[in-house]
């Protein structure tokens, strides 16, 4: 596994520790089989479970091995005399208390020990830029189902508008082409990364 492998959140099974209360699965020596399932309503994936003393044990299988993890649960007060309840991330040094755990490389972990974030952070910049570039194109009246502005449009200035403000306009349009293409490559990259990683499971 690859340190710097860059995934999604939307990608990865997850356990949400609201359902688990929910199901009332957080009471003591309580175990069953925990199921994943698509937009269809068929089961995906599952794995077993056992709750006790605080301790959430999963036992499944990944890669044609058993694995078993421990995850400590923790709760904190709330309102009316109940509790809020917590897994500790099980993460080498990391030991964050979150509501939600993801399965990716054969175990569960949060999201920061996965690296989650990367992705939706390059898909949110990508589309301020290209928002910003739109913006700025529809201000200089250049058309926007084009990749890339015809040169010609760059450097003939509107009548309305003065040669100084125009030139600083095209330099702000360039700016965000440029921030836009440039996490468009960040993505199609992660992309290709991500494709990599489906070919050799
Ligand atoms: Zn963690």
């Amino acid at each position: 596994m690859k340190k710097d492998k860059k995934r999604t959140v939307e990608h990865c099974l997850v356990i949400d520790i609201g359902s688990l209360a929910r199901a009332n699965i957080l009471s003591n020596d309580c175990h069953g089989t925990w199921v994943w399932r698509d937009d269809d309503n068929a089961v995906t994936s599952s794995a077993e479970y056992q709750h006790n003393q605080g301790i959430f044990t999963l036992r499944f299988a990944s890669n044609d091995q058993n694995k078993v993890q421990n995850i400590r649960i923790s709760t904190t007060p709330c309102n009316y005399g109940n509790h809020r309840y917590w897994f500790t991330c099980p993460g080498e040094n990391c030991g964050r208390r979150i509501a939600k755990i993801y399965f990716v490389d054969g175990q569960f972990l949060c999201r920061h020990c996965h690296k989650l974030n990367y992705l939706i952070q390059q898909c949110s910049k990508r589309y301020v830029a290209q928002l910003n570039m739109q913006r700025m194109r529809i201000k200089l009246g250049w058309p926007l189902d084009h990749d890339q502005v015809p040169f010609i449009k760059k450097i003939n200035k509107p009548l309305n508008k003065h040669h100084k403000t125009f030139r600083a306009m095209v330099d702000k349009h360039d700016e965000y082409e440029r921030q836009h293409n440039a996490t468009t490559m960040a993505l199609f990259n992660a992309f290709i990364d991500r494709l990599d990683r489906f070919k050799e499971s």
